[in-house]
């Protein structure tokens, strides 16, 4: 789940990460009032759940309440990498001596949460990472032991010459490791880290992902999440308690698993297809999470053809089938279908599918290259 610039930053400061405040404002009289209380000089902020906002018109300087209105005005309502700015932050300006990164993710090569750290932190952080790795210094947490101190002073003594910045830093470092922690964080990054020229070190930007598979034992943390801001498709198919994720290819995959769906995503793109999605239907035999799943794939206007790959086990091939034709029976299927069904009952689900209309295969490999060709 990713979270808003202003609800990581609350996380921050609740951790006693010196953070400057903020509000959050939905209207350019909003944001102007906001600067007034201030005191005039402020940054106006597009709040999305995207990076590279900087670069793209969504941070902007301004140095009276009349300029954070007119700022708020062109902020909200643009457009950044597809998604409306609802929202935007507006926070004193702050005075930049320096710029660095400092970051915590779940490393899943490492098996262990990795805190990285660069003196060359700003909008250019993804170019640094490119073409010169070396500047990224990179740290896997032992979760036996948690972030040493001694550890954490060698990484602020890597961001900077001096000493009493490198304490703040390694201060800082500490409780941003306790703040991803008891977050439930995959990720957690402060970039910018600043110094200002009174030599004091602030996070003046916030970004976390949490892991969806925390948030049950984290109510306080799951009341972030915007669905407002999330893809409405995903939305509606975790309601359905189906598994979605949303790609970029044209050969929608409707499977009964997350194995399987992964190798049914390798043979789509081995024969040459690229997938619309990860969908997983899970164990279960109902029809209508059949009928949301064709739904969702229908109405995605990149998908030139559906395939569904269903192993039967749990699932039964004769109840996927009465979902594949209850749902088709309500709606227009608007590019061709293929099926594959193998495991239990899977004659009688042949048979249904028969009796509509719709061939069902047995061979993966078929079914699979059928439903490329056909989506071309
Ligand atoms: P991002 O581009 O989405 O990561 O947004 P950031 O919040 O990191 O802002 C981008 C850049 O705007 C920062 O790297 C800073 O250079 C600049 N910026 C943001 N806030 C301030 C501020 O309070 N004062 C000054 N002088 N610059 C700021
Ligand atoms: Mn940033």
């Amino acid at each position: 789940m990713n979270i808003h610039e202003f609800q990581a930053r609350r996380i921050f400061a609740s951790h006693g990460i010196p953070v400057p405040d903020a509000e959050v404002a939905t209207t350019p009289d909003e944001a102007a009032a906001a600067a007034e209380r201030f005191g005039g000089r402020v940054v106006v902020k597009a709040q999305i759940h995207a990076g590279g906002r900087g670069k793209a018109g969504g941070v902007k300087l301004a140095a009276s309440p009349a300029e954070a209105r007119i700022n708020a005005e062109q902020i909200l309502g643009m457009k950044i990498k597809d998604i409306e700015v609802r929202r935007v932050l507006v926070a004193p300006a702050e005075e930049i001596a320096s710029e660095a990164y400092v970051g915590i993710v779940l490393d899943r090569a490492r098996q262990a949460d990795t805190i990285m750290v660069s003196s060359e932190g700003g909008v250019d952080i993804e170019e640094v990472a490119a073409t010169m790795p070396e500047a990224i210094r990179k740290l896997a947490v032992d979760p036996r032991y948690g972030l040493l101190n001694h550890q954490a002073t060698l990484l602020g003594h890597h961001l900077y010459d001096d000493p009493r910045a490198a304490r703040q830093a390694a201060s800082i470092l500490g409780k941003l490791y306790e703040a991803y922690l008891a977050s439930g964080a995959t990720l957690a990054e402060i970039n910018p880290l600043i110094v200002n020229p009174a030599g004091e070190v602030k996070a003046i930007d916030a970004k976390m992902n949490i892991d969806d598979n925390a948030l049950f034992r984290l109510p306080d943390i799951a009341a972030l999440r915007d669905l407002e801001a999330e893809n409405p498709a995903e939305v509606r198919a975790r309601e359905a308690e189906l598994s979605y994720i949303q790609l970029d290819g044209n050969v929608g995959c409707c499977v009964n698993g997350a194995g399987l769906a992964m190798a049914t995503m390798d043979l789509v793109k081995y024969y040459g297809g690229e997938p619309a999605n990860f969908l997983d239907i899970g164990g279960s035999s109902n029809p209508d999470k059949v009928v949301t799943a064709l739904e969702l794939m229908t109405e995605d206007p990149g998908v030139t053809s559906i395939l569904f790959n269903i192993f039967g086990g749990i699932t039964r091939c004769d109840d996927v089938a009465n979902g594949i034709v209850e749902a088709t029976s309500r709606m227009e299927l608007r590019v061709p279908i293929t099926i594959r069904l193998t495991g239990t009952n899977e004659e009688e689900g042949v048979a249904i599918l028969a009796e509509h209309g719709f061939e069902a295969m047995i061979d993966m490999d078929r079914a699979v290259e059928t439903a490329v060709r056909r989506g071309n």
